[in-house]
């Protein structure tokens, strides 16, 4: 429900995952910053992804390019021509859309396409009815300019996307690393987009972070790997705890596919924003050979690849998952958030809040509270904090009642909590208790680093 996503803005708020930007100064509208559980979970994200898709394969090599790239390469990939989105203004409030948005809101509640298209659109905002202006291209490409004049011969765009830079590189790529097609180049990084209507929290944002692969396959064979590559990518979100039931394809009709694209899958989230239900998570295209074709074109660089054995030249296919890093954290947050309940101090249930976040994605991996603050059970435990923080993030907190301590952490999605009590101290074992099921276990202090370990995984 769209209630829930206003429980994971605050939450986020409160602990510190997300903040609005420059909130100092009133905030940045749709721009956010990562706090210090955030950028943890951020980057876990962003492990999870590099593993599966680039260091874990044989068949696969990152790189990473620039954010600004020669002016050429957004000319000849169509993006400065093409990338474009259809505004229309509302001539009563004057609020402004993206007109395709408006059609796809319509269209996911009535089931159909409107008959007598604008005219029959109510403005989201004022209510009122075939008020829209007849929709304008409007450039998605946010520009800068470089050197000291602002001439327009300096004028450099942000990338919109990180797969230019990986075009432009595929022949050095497939040299140096004497990969044969099918082969990928993955790149992780930040992109820009001067999105019309930037918003619901990290979803849509103008500044955000892509995990981008590009697999470079004989023509003939990209349907195939299409098909696989879908697979995988689905099975990515699965395997880090994405529920099925809140997943599901979007298959992009022929007539609205991108300038480049032969097929395009997406992965839809049930985001339940106010409005929308879904949204697109991730989507895998074929490319086909546009883009090396356009870029051999126009910069005189043979970017084609010859099978030795063969003989045979051609210019590879490319079939692309294209992620965001800020919706893949959302939607991780959404199907993590639960809320069940506890035993208080007295032993009566009480609500508690739970992230059930994969513990490879977990900002903070371990907990390490002594029961009570005491000249004994402190030092013993921050000596274990200090052991174990060689490997993972830990947190060390000895304030307050041990139950609150233990929700404080179920909110932030800490797997396990171990506690240091007065027994350890004879015993030299600690109380791990698990986050999901609050079961505790006595566990050694020579074997809690492998104990820990084994659970932990990457
Ligand atoms: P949308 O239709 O939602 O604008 P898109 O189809 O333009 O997205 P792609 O060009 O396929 O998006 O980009 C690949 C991925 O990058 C998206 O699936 C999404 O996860 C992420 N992404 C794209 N634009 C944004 C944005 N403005 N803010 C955050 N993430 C984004």
């Amino acid at each position: 429900a769209a209630d829930k996503i206003d429980t994971i803005v605050s939450l986020s708020k409160r602990r510190g995952f997300v903040y609005p930007c420059s909130e100092i100064y009133g905030g940045q509208k749709a721009a956010w910053d990562y706090g210090p559980l955030g950028v943890e979970l951020k980057e876990n994200i962003k492990r999870q992804w590099w593993r599966y898709m680039v260091t874990a394969r044989e068949d696969v090599v990152g790189i990473d390019s620039s954010v600004i790239l020669a002016t050429e390469v957004w000319e000849a990939s169509g993006h400065v021509a093409t990338f474009t989105d259809p505004l229309t203004e509302c001539t009563s409030c004057h609020k402004r859309y993206r007109a395709d948005h408006l059609e796809e809101a319509y269209e996911e509640k009535h089931g159909r396409l409107p008959e007598n298209g604008f005219a029959d659109l109510n403005c989201p905002n004022c209510g009122n009815k075939g008020t829209f202006t007849e929709p304008k291209q409007f450039s998605g490409l946010l520009s800068t300019h470089l050197g000291p004049t602002q001439d327009t011969g300096s004028v450099a765009y942000l990338r919109p996307e990180t797969a230019q830079g990986i075009f432009t590189n595929f022949g050095q790529v497939q040299q140096t690393s004497r990969k044969k097609p099918p082969f990928g180049i993955g790149q992780m990084g930040k992109s820009f987009r001067n999105e019309i209507t930037p918003g619901n929290f990290i979803f849509r944002t103008r500044e955000f972070e892509q995990m981008e692969m590009e697999f470079f396959v004989k023509p003939g064979e990209d349907e195939q790997w299409q098909e696989y590559w879908m697979e995988q990518r689905w099975n990515w979100y699965t395997g880090l705890g994405l529920r099925e039931e809140n997943m599901r394809w979007f298959e992009h009709p022929k007539e609205k596919l991108s300038h480049y694209s032969k097929r395009t899958a997406d992965i839809e989230y049930r985001f339940s924003f106010g409005g929308s239900e879904w949204g697109e998570l991730e989507g895998v295209a074929n490319r086909t050979d546009y883009d090396l074709n356009a870029h051999s074109k126009a910069s005189g660089a043979n970017l084609t690849y010859l099978d030795q054995e063969t003989g045979e030249r051609y210019t590879p296919y490319v079939i692309e998952p294209a992620a965001g890093v800020g919706r893949a954290m959302l939607a991780f947050l959404l199907d993590a958030y639960n809320e069940d309940e506890a035993p208080n101090a007295k032993g009566v249930m009480e609500k508690r809040t739970v992230l059930r976040l994969d513990p490879r994605l977990a900002p903070v991996k371990v907990a390490v509270l002594p029961l009570s603050r005491n000249p004994q059970l402190s030092p013993k435990a921050k000596g274990l904090a200090a052991d174990l923080r060689q490997n993972w993030n830990i947190e060390f907190d000895d304030a307050g009642a041990i139950g609150r301590r233990y929700r404080r952490q179920d909110e932030i999605g800490t797997p396990f909590c171990v506690t240091v009590d007065f027994d350890t101290l004879d015993d030299n074992a600690v109380t791990v208790r698990e986050r999901d099921t609050m079961k505790q276990e006595r566990v050694s202090l020579d074997q809690i680093q492998g104990y820990l370990g084994s659970r932990l995984l990457g």
